[in-house]
């Protein structure tokens, strides 16, 4: 099958990077982030390709919905009360991964508003 997904996360899914993974079923991973910004720093990542939120549509409404509740099951089985996600959408954002992805940040007091 030809490469649709050359981003790193693509290459995640596909086993050619290893990412430690804490949760995987169907339609998601997550794993540890390569440069945490926190004591706990997970990933969200939905197996289909998109790009970005801005990608998503109707279509996708469930799977969205899913990867928040996954979200929230990492970040409490990191032992995390508190916690940040954060969706960056757009290279102006701070998005350099596109392969859409839920960042799940945790573990020390997070200041508002983010840079
Ligand atoms: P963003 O800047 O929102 O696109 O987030 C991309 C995230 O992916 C950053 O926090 C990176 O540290 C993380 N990242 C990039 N490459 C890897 C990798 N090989 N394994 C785990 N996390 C990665």
């Amino acid at each position: 099958m030809a490469d649709s997904n050359p981003t790193v996360f693509g290459k995640i899914l596909r086993g050619e990077i290893d990412a430690p993974r804490v949760y995987e079923d169907e339609y998601c991973i997550a794993f540890k982030d390569l440069q945490p910004q926190a004591p706990v720093h997970l990933l969200v990542i939905p197996r289909l390709h998109l790009a970005g939120l801005n990608e998503a549509d109707a279509g996708q409404e469930a799977l969205l919905g899913h990867l928040l509740l996954v979200a929230a099951q990492v970040a409490k089985e990191a032992g995390l009360a508190a916690w940040r996600t954060v969706i960056n959408t757009g290279a102006e954002a701070g998005q350099t991964v596109f392969h859409l992805h839920l960042h799940v940040i945790g573990g020390r007091t997070l200041s508002w508003p983010p840079g």
